[in-house]
């Protein structure tokens, strides 16, 4: 594999301007747009534009454009809505107090972009097309990213088949698109922990499926035991592995980490199934930058329930781009049910999420060089 489309070969402007802008001739009026800024619900508003890229097998990636946010039109035999070939994203631009516009790590989006595309046999897009398109889109849409603690412009490129063909191949043409989103904090009034329930009944994904891809499959296979954890009165669902002795791998879209009463962190290791979120890589550092000791593990659910049980657990929390870290309260499954903390959030899952999002808005220095300037 060309390891040139796996790094951003340009600079910024110039992957931005690769794009042709087609304003939208009827955006929404500024007060309307303001106040949908202003207490959106996530993923439930959108800007006036979407950045687009069209792939056909033998002309490569072509026709790199933004234009007017609306309706597709796919024929009705497009290989997406059969087999389900299908991958996304998610990441979000950021407002700093200087008006600037930043995003978190976003090479990290676009490689895991390539790695999803593979495994789905889609086709696969350069970092610099991918981050070219989330610029592009950024800066046309500028005034929709809202302002205000936590508050960003949550971005969701994803990748169809479009080839109407109902044979059972890798489809011969594709859409890449990157919709905007603006989002407030993920906790109106405040942080607060969720209740986990551990899925003994359904995997996400298992040894050698896509569990390592972002792609909506996964997803649809954890609604229905999404359904059966709020049944029991649960926010949301921890998968396992699988396996006979089974492991503890992550939620439907979040990563999870334990703090032990000692001190010492421990996130499950990744087995091939556990997607491979930026935001754990991330925190993954800033632990060993306080100097913590954290390792990944295989825990089993019986190792889990047993330090849960003893109090060697003293925090637990999930991750991911969307909420930056949840606070778990509780964990339980048909077998035992524990209150996590007195069901109050941890200090260390605390302090490392104020230290995460403090850098991501430009409130702590970025040692680690994770900020990409997009407008
Ligand atoms: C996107 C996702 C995550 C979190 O990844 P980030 O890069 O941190 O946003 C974790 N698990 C699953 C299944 C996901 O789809």
């Amino acid at each position: 594999m060309s390891s040139q489309l796996e790094t951003l070969n340009s600079s910024i402007d110039e992957v931005a301007a690769l794009f042709d802008v087609q304003l939208n001739d009827a955006p929404a009026p500024v007060e309307e747009r303001e106040a949908l800024k202003a207490a959106p619900k996530f993923g439930t508003v959108f800007s006036d534009h979407m950045a687009r890229v069209t792939w056909k097998d033998g002309e490569g990636w072509t026709a790199r454009r933004v234009e007017k946010y609306g309706p597709l039109q796919l024929d009705p035999a497009a290989a997406v809505l059969h087999y389900g070939q299908e991958i996304f994203e998610g990441l979000k631009a950021y407002r700093h107090a200087d008006g600037s516009v930043w995003s978190f790590r976003p090479e990290e989006n676009a490689r895991r972009y390539i790695r999803s595309a593979r495994r789905l046999a889609l086709p696969e897009l350069s970092v610099d097309d991918f981050i070219g398109s989330i610029a592009a889109l950024v800066r046309t849409d500028i005034e929709w990213i809202p302002t205000g603690d936590e508050a960003a412009l949550y971005l969701r490129p994803f990748m169809i088949a479009t080839e109407a063909f109902l044979g059972v191949r890798p489809a011969l043409e594709a859409e890449h698109l990157v919709i905007a989103s603006p989002v407030g904090p993920y906790f109106s009034g405040g942080v607060h922990p969720v209740n986990i329930w551990i899925s003994q009944d359904y995997a996400r994904a298992s040894r050698g499926g896509t569990g390592e891809a972002k792609c909506g499959g996964n997803y649809a296979a954890s609604l229905l035991p999404q359904i059966q954890a709020a049944r029991e009165g649960f926010d949301q669902v921890c998968f396992l592995d699988g396996q006979a002795d089974p492991a503890i791998e992550e939620l439907g879209g979040m990563n999870v980490f334990f703090v032990k009463a000692n001190g010492d962190i421990v996130t499950p290791a990744l087995s091939g199934s556990i997607l491979r979120g930026v935001t754990r890589s991330s925190i993954l550092q800033l632990i060993k930058d306080r100097d913590i000791n954290v390792t990944e593990e295989h825990i089993t659910l019986a190792s889990l329930k047993a330090m849960l049980e003893s109090g060697e657990i003293a925090e637990a929390f999930a991750c991911g781009t969307a909420a930056v870290i949840t606070p778990i309260g509780r964990l339980a499954d048909h077998d035992f049910d524990v209150t996590i903390n007195g069901g109050e959030p941890g200090k260390t899952t605390m302090d490392i999420r104020e230290e995460l999002t403090d850098i991501q808005n430009g409130r702590r220095p970025d040692r680690h060089g994770w900020l990409t300037r997009l407008a």
